[in-house]
This record gives C-alpha cells, structure tokens and sequence, in this order.
C-alpha cells in the first residue's frame, strides 16, 4: 500500500500539490495546487455536481459569500460550541487536539505526561471588515458552506418553487483554525466542501437519510473508482448539538480508516435558529432564541396549506480529502521484471488530469509534428478535457512521465502514420498498444473517457 510520502513526494514533482508559501518557509496546513492537482480537482468537483445537481430534478446550486455576517454563526451555535479540546505539554509547548492525540495521557511530540487539562478552542476565524477603528471581530470566514445555505432556503425557494423533499448543494471553500493541521491535505486550515443540504417533511428523514448513505457511498465507488472493501459508514459516538444522526463514510488510509465524508440527520435545528417567529412553528430541536432573524424558513404544503420548518439530511464532502483519497487508491508501484518497475496513477478516465498525450516519435519533424498537431487540435474540440503534445522525441520517458500523471492513453505519430494513417495508441493500465486509423482516435478516445 503507498504512503502518505508516497503520495506527497508523487505531487510535488508532478505539480499537483505544493507546500505553500515555501519560498518563505511555508506556512502549517496551507497548500497550494498546481496545473494537474487543478485538474483532478476539477474533474472530482464535476462529478459530484453531476450526480448531485445534472442527474437530478429536485437540487439547486448556490454560491454563497465566504465572508459572512456574525449573527449567522451566533444563532447557528458555531460561535458559542464550534471548538476542540485543546491540550497543551508543559514541558515543550506543542498543542494538540485531545481527540486526536494517539495517547490522551502523553505528549505527541516529546512523550512528557506534563499536560494541561483540555479547554475548548474556537476554529472560526475571525475578521475584522470594514474600516472599523480598532481591530474587532465583526465577522467570520465561513466554517462550513451548510450554514450559507440554510440561510438562503428561502431565496432559492422563491426563485425556483419545488415541492419538498428537494435539496441545496453548494462548493466552495471553508476556513477552520485547526489546532493541529495534519496527513498533507487531509487536515488543513483552508479546505473546500462539497455540500448538500436536503429538506424534508418531519417524519420523512429517517428514510432520507438512509437513501443518501446508498446515494453517497455508490457515488464514491463508481464516480471515484475506489472499490467497496476500501470504504465504510462509522457513526458518530458523540453527537454534534444540532444532529440526531451522524455517521461518516471513511476511506482506508495508510494509517487506517478515516473520515472522506458525513452524512447527518440534522432534524429541524437550521431551518428553526435562523428563522423569525420561531414560536409559530413546533421546532423539536432545542434552538436559541432568535429575534433578529427577518425572515420565516418554514415551507408551506400546498395540499394541506400548512406551514412547517422542514427537517434537513445533509451530505458534506471534502474535496482536498476526495482527491487525497482518490490518489492514494489510485497509486500503483508495478514490478515490470528485470529489475526495472513503473509508478503509474490508475485514475478512472473522467478523473484524469490530462486526458491524452500525442506523441510524435521525432522531435521537430515538420511532417510529424503537423500531423500530432492535427490530431491534437481535433481532440480538443471534444471538449473532454485537457490533451497534451509532447514534442522531446523521448518516448520512453514521456509514457513514465504519462502514468504517473495517470494519462489514460498516449498517442504516438511515427514515419508509417505519413504513409498509413495509422497511430499507436498505448493505454497506461495494461500497457497494451493497437494501431488505430488517425479518423478514429477521437471516437476510441471518447469511448476510453466515457
Ligand atoms: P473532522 O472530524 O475530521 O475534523 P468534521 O467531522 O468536523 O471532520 P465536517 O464538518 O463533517 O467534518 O466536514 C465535512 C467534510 O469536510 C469532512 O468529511 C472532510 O472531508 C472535510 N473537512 C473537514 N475539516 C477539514 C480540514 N480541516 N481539512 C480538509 N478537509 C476537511
């Protein structure tokens, strides 16, 4: 099985992810991600917003602002609860989160016993916006995109009527102060989410919640390529305050099974904090008092003209942790014989950074390369995604180079094309290589990337 260094060393040579800020010496739970971590980032952000909004009739998009209104997490609990246990060593000052300490009784860095008893620490981060005269915190980055939703139910209701039970995803980055970032991107200071906030009939989220597990859990084995074995649902031991149901899907990292996704029964506890009049409706969840809010988040039956606060299932992703996933089971370190081996990224094709590489087999061959050029320029018009030409004349290393990238095809021009028409296609799984008419290779490419 990789390693997590594996995987770190794989990104910073390929340009997938780098430290950032490291010209500066880098900065704890920041990263940067370049041309390719870029790609497959995209390519796992698209596959989530098909299956979740394109293949659906009742789920809606937003884009909420990142910099938000204080009341929004007064109400929401996060400003008064949204804290971990932080633990501190006497002896050599390292903070740690206590439940995630691999020993709650010894310091993670020097092993002293010397410890501070826990104290919650606050994850918002806090902003000063505005032209404020001192340095006060008036705002917040958003800890989560699920809160930016719930308070635009009503907007997007209004806009697009839907029946319940119907959904609201967002994308977008959150912002956590995290005590001790860890695992490359697993844990960082800065992430992005990808979130479904789904609204239903009181009574009706038992069964919600137990379809979007299936829903969610087939997305990761088929959209990601990840097989069943690797993956499993573990419930919350302790509840969150606004959940009456939680349970995580987890991957199986180097160092065990952790947490890829969520999936919460977060009952009518959203909808009902941020409502206004909140005591015209039988909000069951325990709620701060709210009489600031200027707007009612209930929804009326139009059957029964009834109007209610509607419970909410959510699903909430993290994609920096997606793609950790997704590149780590992907990872493959083969034995080819005579002491030689490959590296290469068994991607599924959607997921791919580069979709193709044309190859012609001489470097600077007029001939060659405008017929590469050719081929090039029409895979491009598929719109699949991007398509590289390689002109080294080195083709050995430009297939290294393509599998550990995870180019599902490389597309090799030689002399016998100019007088065939005729390419070399070799597909990076099985190292297997056809010859394919030039007028086919968009067709093959198309039926490889699906
Ligand atoms: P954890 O217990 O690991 O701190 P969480 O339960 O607080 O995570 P949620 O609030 O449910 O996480 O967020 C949903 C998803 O967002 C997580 O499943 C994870 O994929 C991602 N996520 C949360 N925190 C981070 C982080 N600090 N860095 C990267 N991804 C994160």
């Amino acid at each position: 099985m990789a390693t997590i260094n594996d995987i770190v060393a794989l990104c910073k040579r390929l340009v997938f992810i780098f430290p950032g800020f490291e010209i500066y010496g880098g900065m704890a739970g920041a990263y940067d991600y370049g041309p390719y971590g870029v790609e497959l980032m995209k390519n796992i952000r698209e596959s989530w917003w098909r299956a979740m909004v394109y293949q659906r009739d009742d789920v809606e998009g937003l884009d909420a602002a990142l910099i938000s209104n204080r009341l929004l997490w007064k109400y929401s609990g996060h400003e008064s609860s949204f804290s971990d246990p932080l633990v501190e060593c006497k002896k050599c000052g390292a903070r740690m989160r206590q439940d995630k300490m691999k020993n709650v009784k010894k310091c993670d860095a020097c092993g002293s016993a010397d410890l501070t008893p826990p104290r919650p620490y606050q994850m918002m981060m806090g902003l000063s916006v505005g032209a404020t005269a001192d340095f006060e915190i008036n705002a917040y980055l958003r800890p989560e995109t699920a809160t930016t939703t719930f308070t635009n139910f009503k907007n997007v209701l209004d806009s697009v009527p839907h029946k319940l039970p119907f959904g609201i995803v967002q994308i977008g980055k959150a912002f956590r102060n995290e005590i001790s970032p860890r695992g490359f991107v697993f844990r960082m200071r800065e992430f992005e989410q990808a979130e479904l906030q789904y609204f239903v009939k009181p009574g009706e989220d038992e069964k919600q919640f137990a379809e979007w597990k299936k829903a969610r859990m087939s997305w990761w084995i088929s959209e990601m390529g990840i097989p069943a074995e690797k993956l499993r649902f573990t419930p919350h031991e302790k509840l969150a305050h606004y959940a009456k149901a939680a349970e995580d899907i987890e991957y199986e990292f180097p160092d065990g099974f952790d947490e890829v996704e969520g999936i919460h029964n977060r009952a009518d506890f959203d909808l009902g904090s941020h409502t206004k009049s909140q005591k015209e409706f039988d909000i069951k969840s325990t709620v701060p008092e709210n009489n600031e809010s200027t707007t009612k988040l209930s929804y009326s039956d139009p059957q029964t003209g009834e109007s209610f606060i509607p419970y909410v299932v959510e699903t909430a992703m993290g994609i920096n942790r997606a793609m950790l996933a997704v590149m780590h089971n992907a990872y493959i370190e083969e034995d080819l014989g005579d002491g030689k081996s490959r590296t290469v990224l068994k991607l599924p094709g959607r997921l791919a950074p580069v979709k193709a590489a044309v190859i012609p087999l001489a470097r600077n061959v007029p001939e060659l390369l405008e017929r590469a050029n050719g081929i090039v320029a029409d895979l491009r018009k598929l719109g699949l995604g991007r398509i590289e030409l390689e002109n080294s004349g080195n083709i050995g290393k430009n297939y290294r180079r393509h599998d550990e990238i995870g180019t599902p095809v490389c597309i090799t021009i030689d002399h016998q094309s100019l007088e065939d028409g005729m390419v070399t296609l070799r597909h990076r799984d099985d190292m297997s290589q056809e010859r394919v008419a030039i007028k086919d290779v968009p067709k093959k490419l198309q039926s490889i990337i699906k």
